[in-house]
């Protein structure tokens, strides 16, 4: 069963947020001051979150990805994972984590059917680490993407934000390290998600600017994006090393065929990523709605969704109009990248 939106999307992707906390305070995503943390009585339990996933998996949902907050700050995440990976009709099961702990986790995720991963890293150099994240020490999620990729989880991909001046400069780095360890590096143009970054324009490192600086070292050829839907742009080494993506969330906008759906921990429908508000499925399960009525809502939802974002900000601008704190919109750790 195929369900689609205004413009004809289909609902296609779920992002699961298993919460909104985080060992880390990375300074692009972390809202410090005016954020009130999910209560705990408030967070889905493992069992609400499976029964929407067969929700939204009979609506079409093929592929889930974990995410948070740190994904792995939630306890016995290996026993989600191992419930989700049972729903008949899931294609893909993924999770995006920071890495901190996965050197420990990495064995129990795998058993319990996560096949693939992707880890954040900004840097690595020490000192920078510590500085974006404010709290995470690189040595532990370099050890965390080893232990994962000795589980034969793969492909590892390693997402990078980019962001100028603070680390444009490594690029290369990251692209050698990648291609040295058999990873597939994924480079995310800086964005103004949540309400307390310091993006700008300026800084966003563009798409094409990232694609040039690896171009010149070696030669690439584009494969274009793994699925239709899929927000990167793959990349291939022509020496036979593997691949890069690019993610041109900015300057190359691909609301045209977002086929993406989030759940927060609190049990909220979030239809966008720069979304004000959401819709409040939690109310639905413990009111004791049916699973009936449960997927006509989430039906309902998407059916109206005309959200295009990325889109109308890049037209805005090229004209000039953008304002980017035009509108108050749920944070990143709140929504899951
Ligand atoms: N804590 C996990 C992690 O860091 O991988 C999962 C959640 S985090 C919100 C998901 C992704 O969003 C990370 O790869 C992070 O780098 C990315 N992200 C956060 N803020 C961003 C921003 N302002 N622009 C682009 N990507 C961002
Ligand atoms: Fe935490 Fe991930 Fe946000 Fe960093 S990007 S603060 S690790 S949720
Ligand atoms: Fe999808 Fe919203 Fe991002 Fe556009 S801005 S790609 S609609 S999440």
């Amino acid at each position: 069963m195929e369900t689609t939106d205004v413009f004809r999307r289909p609902m296609k992707d779920l992002r699961i947020s298993v919460t909104d906390r985080c060992n880390y305070r990375c300074r692009y995503c972390m809202p410090l001051d005016q954020y009130v943390w999910i209560e705990k009585r408030e967070l889905l339990t493992f069992e609400e979150i499976v029964r929407l996933a067969r929700l939204f998996v009979d609506l079409g949902v093929g592929r889930i990805r974990i995410t948070g907050g740190e994904p792995l700050v939630r306890r016995d995440l290996d026993r989600l994972l191992g419930d989700l990976s049972k729903i008949g009709g899931l294609k893909d099961l993924s999770l995006t984590t920071n890495g901190s702990f996965l050197a420990r986790s990495a064995p129990a995720l795998k058993r319990a059917g996560l096949r693939r991963i992707n880890v954040s890293l900004d840097t690595l150099d020490p000192d920078k680490f510590r500085a974006i994240t404010k709290r995470g020490r690189l040595e532990d999620v370099l050890e965390g993407i080893l232990a994962a990729r000795d589980t034969g989880m793969a492909p590892i991909k390693i997402n990078t934000v980019v962001i100028r001046g603070i680390n444009d400069d490594e690029i290369m780095d990251l692209v050698e390290y990648s291609r040295e360890h058999g990873l597939q590096a994924r480079f995310i143009e800086y964005m103004d998600v949540g309400n307390a970054n310091d993006w700008s324009l300026e800084r966003t490192v563009t798409k094409q600017e990232i694609l040039d600086r690896i171009r010149s070292r070696y030669p690439l050829e584009a494969v274009g994006r793994e699925e239709s839907r899929a927000p990167a742009v793959n990349y291939r080494f022509l020496d036979g090393a593997g691949q890069i993506g690019i993610i041109g969330s900015v300057t190359e906008p691909f609301c045209s065929t977002c086929s993406r759906v989030r759940l927060t921990a609190d049990g909220q429908m979030v239809t966008c990523l720069f979304a004000s508000g959401g819709h409040d499925l939690k109310r639905l399960l413990r009111g004791g709605s049916s699973d009936v009525e449960i997927r006509s809502f989430l039906e309902r939802v998407w059916s109206v969704r005309e959200d295009r974002f990325s889109d109308r900000r890049w037209q805005q601008i090229r004209t000039d109009g953008y304002h980017r704190k035009d509108h108050r919109k749920i944070e990143m750790i709140t929504l899951g990248g």
